[in-house]
């Protein structure tokens, strides 16, 4: 019987553990943070979702339900302590349902930083400090990654957060600054919105989810901007400074945008800013905050796993660098998840961990993941879906296509649902139909989009996607109703 050694229990490491278990291998796991299930499980996707929903339930009480004639108001309440109860409780079930299927599949739990002795040696340090080195004709880095941040940007996990740390606020803050507009911290942002706090983001680009179509994340900042949270746009962050004795920061940003404004100017742009700086300098804003969420990017974590003794060649970003089967540049070892190129996501890593174990046991369907077809979805409200390639990246490859937008403002069940902001996109190949993106934003962009996936994946046109009948009264109706307005021409619109 082979042998597979998996460095890192989360979304990527257990599943390639439990695959390789089922395949048939001895499978030991080595996790050092004494729980399995890595970022995702204990400090990422599913606490977010827990604050996420928690949060959205709350306003839907408040606000949501009038539209309804149910009188919620005022009279709802909520309790910090019993919500993050309720965020550890789904954590634990969650873990814990992944060391039952370990048990069940007889994978090998290792508590201990793993790291590399040689090319078929994996050294495991446990907490107490003793080391053991355990043989492998395999060996698996799926070490994830960790919280990106710049040395103007020091993290303290008190004032300057990461994402760990506003998953875990004891109170809500008055004001929270959140560094970057992308999907972590918009979620979180949101979470924390609503609940009560006065919530500013501070983003570098022109748009917010810069990585995703354009229209999306344009639409998503006018609806949560109408929800309360503010944007500076093109802002670049030049300092934060705590004050702990306060328990405050000041956070230092510079407008990007457009000429440098004079001296005289500086009221106005801090009145557009609709923040009141405390000292500005031309270009400059100070904002005072309770605090400061800085979700700019993650980083691959390979810290300590020896790959430079072992000659294995990581990129310029410290991704691990593999070939089109996962191997790195010493064949007995392979690399899965966030610690390689390639969309840092939980299902990625999932798919990334399957597939390389099916590589190893030489397994007749065995391919690479295809990342171009990644779903990518953000949680907040509305929510984000979004697979395959944006107007944006269609245009800069010179592709030409075909658009079909259908507004859920059309859409029956969304206008039932009393919840009609956004749309489904569908791009099309004007040649061929075939389908080369969906993009949508509303109330569970996030289901809908597996739809887009699925037709993507069996290389479907937008003809076919239109074609197929969707029950009525649902969502997901818009998702067909934009594809044949791709094609030629919606029905309802
Ligand atoms: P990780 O989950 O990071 O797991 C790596 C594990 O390896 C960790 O447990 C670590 O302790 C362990 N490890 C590292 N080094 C060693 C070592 N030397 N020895 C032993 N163990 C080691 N993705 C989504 O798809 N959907 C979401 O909704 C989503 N929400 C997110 C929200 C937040 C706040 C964050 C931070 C992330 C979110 N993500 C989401 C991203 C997702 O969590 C990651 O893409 C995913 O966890 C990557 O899986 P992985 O297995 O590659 O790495």
């Amino acid at each position: 019987m082979q042998s597979i050694v998996v460095i890192g229990g989360g979304p990527g490491g257990y599943v390639a553990a439990i695959k390789a278990a089922q395949l048939g291998f001895k499978v030991t796991c080595v996790e050092k943070r004494g729980a399995l299930g890595g970022t995702c499980l204990n400090v990422g996707c599913i606490p977010s979702k827990a604050l996420l929903q928690a949060s959205h339930e709350y306003v839907n009480a408040q606000k949501h339900f009038t539209k309804l004639g149910i009188r919620g108001g005022n009279g709802v309440s909520f309790s910090v302590p019993e919500i993050m109860k309720h965020k550890q409780g789904c954590v634990k079930a969650s873990c814990d349902g992944i060391e039952h299927l370990f048990n069940k599949y007889n994978v090998t739990y290792v508590k201990g930083e793993g790291s590399l002795a040689g090319p078929h040696e994996v050294r495991v340090r446990s907490q107490a400090g003793d080391a053991k080195v355990m043989r492998a004709d395999h060996i698996i880095i799926a070490t994830g990654s960790d919280v990106f941040t710049l040395p103007s940007m020091p993290i303290d996990e008190k004032i300057v957060v990461s994402s760990t740390g506003a998953l875990s606020f004891s109170e809500v803050p008055k004001r929270l600054v959140v560094v970057g507009a992308g999907v972590i911290g918009l979620e979180l942002g949101s979470v924390w919105s609503r609940l009560g706090s006065q919530v500013s983001v501070v983003e570098l680009t022109p748009n917010c989810l810069p990585e995703m179509d354009r229209e999306l994340g344009n639409t998503l900042q006018r609806c949560l901007s109408r929800q309360g949270m503010k944007f500076h746009m093109q802002s670049l962050v030049t300092g934060i400074a705590t004050n702990p004795a306060k328990g405050t920061a000041i956070v230092k940003f510079e407008s990007k945008k457009g000429p440098t404004p004079k001296k005289d100017q500086v009221e106005s742009l801090s009145d557009f800013m609709g923040e009141v700086p405390i000292t500005s300098s031309p270009r400059g804003v100070q904002m005072e905050a309770d605090k400061v969420l800085i979700a700019i990017g993650r980083a691959p974590f390979t810290k300590g796993l020896g790959l430079k003794e072992l000659g294995i060649a990581t990129d310029r970003r410290g991704f691990v660098q593999v070939d089109g089967r996962y191997r790195t540049s010493v064949p007995s070892v392979y690399a899965i998840g966030d610690a390689i190129p390639g969309p840092m996501l939980a299902h990625k890593a999932e798919e990334d961990g399957v597939a390389c174990v099916e590589m190893i046991a030489k397994a007749p369907h065995a391919q690479p993941v295809d990342y171009s077809i990644i779903p990518g979805v953000v949680y907040t409200h509305p929510e984000v879906g979004s697979v395959g390639r944006s107007e944006e990246q269609l245009k800069k490859a010179g592709v030409a296509y075909r658009k079909g937008v259908f507004p859920f403002m059309a859409n029956g069940r969304a206008r039932a649902n009393a919840d009609t902001d956004g749309f489904v996109k569908v791009l099309a190949d004007v040649r061929t139909d075939k389908i080369l993106g969906v993009h949508t934003i509303g109330g569970v962009a996030g289901e809908a989009i597996a739809e887009g996936v699925v037709a993507m994946k069996a290389g479907w046109t937008a003809a076919q996607l239109g074609d197929c009948c969707h029950a009525h009264p649902t969502l997901s109706e818009a998702v067909k109703e934009a594809a044949m307005a791709a094609h030629h021409l919606p029905l309802h619109m």
